[in-house]
């Protein structure tokens, strides 16, 4: 019944095989244009749009948009996104495969009132966003990126992503010569020291000066008077705007202007900022194009991408993993066929909890490669290295949701796609980090495995990461979201 009321619809579009593309080089295009959670979502949109995908809003009805054998995908403040196919056979209450990562990395902030001169220097506040490795920012060449709100004819106002791609910033430390300790022990205080410069100040301002007094009353004070005008006047110029006054307002972060890049000597690194977690995002991604190709007609499930912001700072927002997005988006697609019935509410509930039960999260994030000169930190027989597949990552305590049963799916799925895999566990003197994994896993329960690329120097802001294990993870994906409605009927609980 339900699937009579899903109208089939032809949107297959020709997408290159996984060994025709050049995953190490689309990657590092992908992370010099990904500088911001905005950003991110920008690029992953775009390369939906460019493979057929259509997009739909949380704030219209599915009831007429959604179509067995269609490709979707649906995004909340700009920087998170849902991305799907829906399987030309799919009836509600079958099983989604699921892939999840973060757009999210730690970074310096903006602050709401940035403008700062001190010794003749300008400089900006910023905010620190997640746990970062703050010194690697110290002496990096910063730029900047984000959104900005402008004016609009219409007196209204229009978000617009900026990217100011040029080295304004710097967070210089100390010469040595004034800090002979500093090789021992380089400690600094994360408010007054690590406030990135941005020029010399204007030492007479006369001419520049705002007219504020002749301004009309404003609940806050104006963009000018909270940030520095040189800084305000390149946002305009890189959008175009008459005066800095058609700002109203923004949400910009630095990154390293250094651009990523292969190396090593057989090209076999990725050297970056954002690998944690863009490597996800772009894997996801990846592996959902290529997995929407011809094999969806059969298809009785649905396979879907999620990639959320704030993960970084506990995923508790309105677009994080904590929050409805994937919970709604999964009730629309396991009920959309009875929202456009006279079934009753009850009834698209009962094909919602059947969707929960029978679906599957691969919670994907980077996990640590073994450091060739701290290998003591690593548990002696879990030494994940770069270059030699996605590592599954296991907790007794739950920090990760990997279990046996998810074990024995992946390992099935990785051997016919023929991805080496590795194992981490944590060991019993170290830290454990976690993920959305189990955000997502105990607010929904869906069954979940935790994975993810090696790299090393998590949270610096260059980290390393492997050129091979990038067409590892997409091919997973791919045989993941392909066989995942197949599979799950075999591994009985
Ligand atoms: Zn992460």
């Amino acid at each position: 019944m339900a699937r009579l009321l899903l109208r089939k619809i032809s949107t297959m579009e020709p997408i290159a095989s996984s060994s025709a593309i050049d995953f190490p080089q689309e990657f590092v295009k992908f992370l010099n244009e990904a500088h911001s959670p905005y950003h991110t979502v920008h690029v992953m949109k775009r390369q939906l749009l460019e493979n057929g995908f259509k997009e739909l809003q949380e704030s219209k009805t599915w009831a007429r948009s959604l179509h067995a054998d269609g490709k979707y995908f649906v995004t909340r403040n700009n920087s998170s996104i849902i991305a799907f196919s829906v399987g030309g056979k799919f009836s509600p209450g079958n099983p989604i495969a699921i892939i999840g990562g973060h757009t999210d990395s730690p970074t310096l902030r903006v602050k709401p009132i940035s403008k700062r001169t001190n010794e003749k220097y300008s400089q900006v506040g910023v905010e620190c966003y997640g746990g970062g490795i703050w010194h690697s920012w110290f002496d990096s060449d910063l730029s900047v990126a984000g959104r900005v709100f402008v004016k609009t004819a219409d007196g209204g106002s229009e978000a617009k992503l900026v990217d100011l791609k040029r080295p304004l910033l710097k967070i210089p430390t100390l010469a040595i010569h004034l800090d002979r300790e500093v090789n021992q022990k380089f400690e600094f205080n994360k408010e007054t020291q690590l406030l990135p410069v941005s020029g010399m100040a204007d030492l007479d301002l006369s001419d520049k000066k705002k007219a504020v007094d002749d301004e009309p009353f404003s609940s806050l004070k104006s963009i000018v008077q909270r940030h520095n005008e040189d800084f305000l006047d390149l946002i305009a110029q890189k959008l175009d705007l008459k005066s800095v006054s058609e700002i109203e307002d923004f949400e910009l972060i630095l990154y390293d202007f250094a651009a990523s890049t292969l190396g090593g000597v057989r090209d076999e690194f990725v050297f970056s900022g954002r690998l944690d977690n863009l490597t996800s995002c772009f894997t996801g991604l990846h592996g959902l194009l290529l997995s929407s190709d011809e094999s969806l007609a059969a298809e009785t499930g649905i396979r879907l991408l999620a990639c959320f912001d704030h993960e970084e700072v506990g995923s508790s927002s309105a677009q994080g993993a904590d929050s409805n997005f994937l919970p709604n988006i999964i009730e629309r697609l396991s009920s959309a066929v009875s929202y456009t019935t006279t079934d009753d509410k009850l009834k698209g509930k009962n094909f919602l909890l059947e969707t929960y039960a029978k679906s599957f999260f691969l919670s994907s994030d980077v996990a640590h490669a073994v450091h060739p000169n701290y290998a003591g930190k690593h548990e002696s027989q879990h030494k994940p290295v770069i270059g030699a597949g996605p590592v599954i990552k296991i907790n007794a305590n739950q920090r990760y949701m990997t279990n046996s049963p998810g074990l024995v799916l992946l390992k099935k799925v990785a051997d016919s796609a023929n991805v080496p895999l590795q194992l981490f566990v944590a060991a019993n003197n170290s830290p454990c980090g976690s993920t959305i994994g189990p955000i997502l896993a105990s607010k929904t329960g869906i069954r979940t495995l935790d994975i993810g690329n090696p790299i090393l120097s998590m949270h610096s802001i260059r980290e390393t990461g492997g050129s091979a294990d990038l067409k590892y993870q997409i091919d997973l994906f791919k045989e993941f979201l392909k066989q995942y409605s197949v599979l799950s009927e075999k591994i009985n609980v």
